[in-house]
């Protein structure tokens, strides 16, 4: 099965990709994860995507898409896997269909998380991120059991610097600009489905099952 999550920057696809994963033991993919790992590790394709990402700005699709095409033709991906905040931009959706193409492969899903902008700023300033594995919590609707340690690794949980207030609306704007048109582009491929992304986490979870099926 392969699948993208869409919607806007904190609507919960991480959070409902990382379940999605678990349940149909694919991997999941993450681009926002990949560029904070090569962050972390101080590479070249991190010490670029970061003068992006602190601004609120999409990463170059130069250094997006071959990324993920790379990702995808690993072994792991061979039965499938759920895509997380990729792609982004109409020529990212095209240089992955063109990917696609080329094996005679087709994404089947692309859900899409509906979630209104007033509750984007709430959800985000409230994130609480883990940069040892990944893990993504909300002060409010899914605190660690631990405030500031992240339940699965130990590690400290701190606010993502494109989290805070003045990076946000401009990554909304982003969102409404650069990728919204993928809703038309996926819905013409026969891909799009959608879930009320405003219910609790386990509430969209049952929704995307009942759509991708047990
Ligand atoms: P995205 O990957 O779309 O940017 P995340 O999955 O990281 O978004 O979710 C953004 C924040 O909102 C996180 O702090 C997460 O714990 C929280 N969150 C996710 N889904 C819900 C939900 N259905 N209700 C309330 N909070 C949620
Ligand atoms: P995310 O973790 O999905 O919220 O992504 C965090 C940031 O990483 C985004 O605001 C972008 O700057 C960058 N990013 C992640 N995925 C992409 C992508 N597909 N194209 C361009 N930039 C991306």
């Amino acid at each position: 099965m392969k699948i993208i999550m869409l919607g806007a920057p904190g609507a919960g696809k991480g959070t409902q990709a990382k379940q999605i994963a678990a349940k149909y033991s694919i991997p999941h993919i993450s681009t926002g994860d990949i560029f904070r790992a090569n962050i972390k590790n101080g590479t070249e394709l991190g010490k670029k995507a970061k003068s992006y990402m602190d601004q609120g700005l999409l990463v170059p699709d130069e250094l997006t898409c071959d990324l993920v095409v790379d990702r995808i033709s690993q072994a792991d991906a061979v039965n499938g896997y759920v895509l997380d905040g990729f792609p982004r931009t109409i020529p990212q959706a095209e240089a992955l269909t063109n990917a696609l193409n080329a094996r005679n492969e087709k994404i089947d899903y692309a859900i899409n998380v509906e979630v209104p902008d007033s509750n984007i700023v709430n959800r985000m300033g409230g994130r609480r991120a883990c940069l040892g594995c990944g893990a993504t919590y909300h002060v409010e609707f899914n605190a660690p059991k631990k405030e500031g340690v992240c339940d699965a690794c130990g590690a400290e949980l701190v606010l993502r610097d494109d989290d805070k207030p003045e990076t946000v609306q401009k990554r909304l704007n982003v969102y409404h600009d650069q990728t919204q048109p993928l809703i038309e582009y996926y819905s013409k491929a026969g891909a799009m489905v959608e879930v009320d992304g405003t219910q609790d986490i386990d509430v969209v979870f049952q929704d995307i099952i009942k759509i991708l099926g047990e």
